[in-house]
């Protein structure tokens, strides 16, 4: 099919003398489905990662988090009660600081919720985080582990003939690491026992925590005779997506030296690529007429190091001032900025945008 389609590509080239071939030595971008086809799905649930691997996607995101009993689930958060009905079900299960932790409950318990959108409470109501999006508790929905999405990507692979990646994230090692949970190492042996085992496998593992990621790389993937590809994800310092235990007391990470020169050269010792947010690779300041992209793609391709950013997203108010509609975002990215990949909520659209360049992915 791959082959067709190039074949075909070149003949409209060829035959067309007004097509605008874009110039790019590589053909090999991807799309990332970020929690699955998640703008059309409640994100993460098995619904839209069926739907993602429909879409001809080249990976399928996971995010993992640990139970109690030590099994892995998909679900963003470490905790529950942004997308289940955990509240209703274990209203006396909550911390002191009113949320349910995913790490509290065993596989069994988990498995009683309903999962739904995402929402937030304002006002003692529950309000959709999207509110275009998949109607909140509409048909029904339900956490699964990461070894049953590792099973329908593999099994929809058989079936459809085709070979679509994973791409799971080890959501906040250090709070599992505090409360003794050794998540990245159950994740590894998990992909290692499915067949992702070197760096031809079509696998990227992905966390925001340089500490651990050194860690997999240094110790566990030598460990357990693994060699898969890691990718660094980029935080501002400020949302405290990684903290660090210190004096009884979690401070944040500092990601500032990633922003300066060099940084890129001393993650690719580590990692094999990086995931920054979208304004670390073009300013939000940029307009229409002046991009003010940032080096850090040139200095990861320089270090030999790819670049997927996130995430791409269709809802309003989500597309940059800089570009026109999500089409121009994604020519953006993808040819201007030359980033290798993205992570996108409405993955149907950015493999469409791929195909239509005339370039297959
Ligand atoms: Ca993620």
């Amino acid at each position: 099919m791959k082959i067709l389609l190039i074949f075909f590509s070149l003949l409209i080239t060829a035959c067309s003398t007004n097509v605008t071939v874009v110039k790019n030595d590589k053909n090999d971008k991807i799309v990332i489905a970020h929690r699955g086809a998640s703008g059309y799905l409640p994100e993460h649930s098995m619904a839209a990662k069926a739907m993602a691997h429909a879409m001809d996607v080249d990976y399928i995101e996971q995010d993992v988090v640990m139970t109690k009993d030590n099994q892995l689930v998909v679900l963003h958060d470490h905790y529950l009660d942004r997308v289940t009905n955990v509240a209703k079900v274990y209203p006396d299960k909550k911390r002191k600081d009113g949320r349910y932790y995913v790490i509290d409950f065993t596989l069994n318990e988990i498995n009683q919720l309903e999962m739904t959108e995402g929402f937030n409470i304002e006002n003692g109501k529950q309000i959709a985080n999207y509110p275009q999006r998949f109607p909140l508790w509409k048909s029904s929905f339900r956490v699964h582990t990461f070894e049953e999405e590792i099973e329908i990507i593999q099994g929809l692979n058989k079936t459809t003939g085709k070979n679509i990646g994973l791409y799971p994230e080890i959501k906040s090692p250090w709070f599992h690491h505090h409360e003794g949970k050794d998540i990245s190492k159950k994740i590894l042996q998990v992909l290692k026992s499915y067949g992702y085992k070197t760096k031809d496998d079509l696998v990227y593992l992905q966390c925001f925590d340089p500490n651990e990621i050194k860690r997999i790389h240094d110790n566990l993937l030598p460990e357990l005779d693994m060699e898969i590809k890691l990718v660094q994800l980029i935080a501002e310092t400020e949302w405290k997506e990684t903290m660090i235990y210190q004096d009884e007391k979690f401070i944040p990470y500092s990601y500032d030296w990633m922003f300066k020169a060099g940084a890129m050269q001393k993650i690719a010792k580590y990692a094999d690529g990086v995931g920054p947010w979208k304004p670390m690779l073009v300013k939000d300041e940029s307009t229409k007429n002046n991009l003010i992209i940032t080096n850090m793609v040139k200095e990861a391709h320089e270090a030999g190091i790819e670049v997927h950013p996130y995430t791409f997203r269709l809802d309003s108010g989500r597309i940059p001032k800089y570009a026109s509609n999500f089409e121009d975002m994604l020519n953006i990215f993808y040819y201007q900025v030359d980033v290798d990949g993205v992570f996108t909520d409405f993955p149907d659209r950015a493999v469409n945008f791929l195909k239509g360049t005339g370039l297959t992915h």
